[in-house]
């Protein structure tokens, strides 16, 4: 399988693509074709457990790594105690017809690390093919998840090293003290005076910068990217996709070719991309509900076709969906233009020149036969935890929550009544403040720091608190470094000085 850009004819392999994480021209590397996934395999699949399922999947894009190499990454990933379910993504059942997709079993603690466990596998396997003998220097932008899980990922694995830049004040109180207190002598976490589109701008732009990778090349090192943007990041979220369809028809929920829906709780489309890309390998899905917070950009791109930044950033109790600028939705406009690399630059020129783009009409109503779209705020999120609690006795994290609210907007809207997969990107305990503060109100959240509301948490629903939670009481901090918006190269090279 070869890899194309989004923006131009660039082609590469899968490991190329894995490596280089962006294309030369700026563009997304995406596959040459979708493999197709026949409904014998995914009966095939419901009989796997989840290695397996994985290993089925991969193999269909990383033509250049064999399959001993693909096994074993994928056990280097997902074995041992590294996640707390033995099923690595179990799906409950929490009402007639919703399911919850939970990928917060492993050791962040929210979804990224479904990809990030695997990505510094597939990366120096990569670097290995293609006689990469320089440093892998993976730099990073977080809205708060991604940087502890590319953190843990990259932690201590030879041959890479691993720099985070967060927004200072852009990510929650857990979040920052879990990529604060990573240990590891490859990693460097500094905070950017800005918001997250700062960070992320900044970061495109060292990737962009001929300066930049000259510098880093003077040290032994070369530049790649474990955000969402890296194709070594999406495949291992499709599989994902197959295996919830594969539980539910080991549990009997749906008979095999039954379309099903998903929600998913949206930031940089990233993970719902990966549900489209199931879609068209032959996954059975019916609609794609794409759920924002108050930074709905998304929402307003699929009921207008117009891509629109000008608009204030706005913060929620859903940090990792704070975003306006959604990289990944580059891959499905290259979808939507008919795999027309150059129309594809067209509009991201209009982005970054002029903050908007419009898709026009046809290409509107193919993307709305293929996603559903909608948002919620804090005071409806924290309606939805709570309702949620009370009636199904689930406890869900914020990001859920929007996910779970707006699916109830959709149900009530059309009248669809499809069985849908609630995707759960992270662990209540994760974002504790704001999911005590749901079910037992803000007062009593506020008088408690975001230890004791874990705490509370767990006499609610007698699940002890995670041990990542609890180890974060007592590790040192051991990064501060802070750097202005523009200060993002020296601080990097900086960082590497100590
Ligand atoms: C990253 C993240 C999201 C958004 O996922 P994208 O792939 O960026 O759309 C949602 N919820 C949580 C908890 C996340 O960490």
């Amino acid at each position: 399988m070869s890899f194309f850009s989004t923006r131009g004819q660039h082609c590469v392999t899968a490991s190329q693509a894995i490596l280089r994480g962006i294309a030369p021209d700026g563009g997304l590397f995406v596959p040459a074709m979708f493999p197709q996934v026949s409904k014998e395999k995914l009966v095939e699949m419901a009989g796997m457990d989840y290695c397996q399922r994985a290993v089925s999947i991969l193999k269909l894009y990383l033509e250049d790594y064999d399959i001993p190499e693909i096994t074993g990454a994928v056990h280097a990933a997902y074995d041992g105690d590294k996640f707390d379910s033995k099923e690595i993504a179990p799906v409950h059942q929490l009402d007639e017809n919703t399911y919850v997709l939970e990928l917060f079993h492993g050791p962040t603690l929210a979804f990224k690390d479904m990809a990030l466990q695997l990505l510094p596998h597939l990366v120096t396997l990569a670097a290995k093919k293609n006689h990469e003998h320089r440093e892998i220097a993976i730099l990073t932008a977080t809205s708060g998840d991604t940087g502890k899980a590319a953190l843990e990922g990259f932690r201590d694995v030879p041959g890479t090293s691993c720099t985070v830049f967060y927004p200072v004040d852009g990510v929650s109180n857990v979040q920052k003290l879990q990529m604060t207190t990573t240990g590891g002598d490859n990693t460097h976490v500094i905070a950017v005076k800005g918001n997250f589109d700062d960070a992320q701008t900044g970061v495109k732009k060292l990737f962009a910068s001929r300066d930049f990778a000259e510098a880093m090349d003077k040290e032994g090192k070369v530049l790649s990217s474990a955000n969402s943007i890296n194709f070594g990041r999406l495949v291992p979220q499709i599989v994902y996709y197959f295996s919830a369809y594969a539980d539910l028809i080991r549990q009997g929920a749906v008979s095999v070719g039954e379309p099903v829906n998903f929600a998913v709780p949206t930031g940089n489309f990233g993970d719902i991309l990966a549900a489209y890309y199931a879609r068209n390998m032959g996954l059975p899905i019916g609609k794609l509900i794409c759920a924002s917070n108050r930074n709905n950009v998304l929402t307003d791109f699929f009921h207008t076709g117009i891509y629109s930044t000008h608009r204030t950033f706005v913060k929620t109790t859903s940090p990792s969906m704070d975003i306006l600028v959604s990289s990944n939705l580059e891959r499905l406009l290259f979808e939507a233009a008919d795999r027309d690399g150059d129309l594809v630059k067209v509009w991201m020129n209009q982005l970054s020149d002029c903050g908007s783009y419009s898709v026009g009409e046809q290409r509107l109503e193919w993307m709305q036969s293929l996603f559903a779209s909608g948002c919620a705020d804090d005071r409806e999120t924290a309606e939805e935890i709570r309702s949620r609690f009370l009636h199904d006795h689930y406890l869900m994290d914020t990001h859920t929550a929007v996910a779970s609210q707006v699916l109830g907007q959709y149900r009530k809207a059309t009248g669809d009544d499809t069985l849908t997969v609630l995707v759960s990107t992270a662990s209540p305990y994760k974002f504790a403040e704001a999911v005590l503060a749901a079910v037992e109100g803000q007062e009593k959240a506020a008088s408690m720091d975001a230890f004791a509301c874990g705490e509370e948490l767990s006499k609610m629903i007698g699940i002890p608190v995670p041990r990542q939670v609890q180890a974060l009481k007592t590790l040192p901090v051991r990064h501060t470094a802070v750097c202005e918006k523009d200060g993002m190269a020296k601080a990097v090279l900086d960082a590497f000085e100590k």
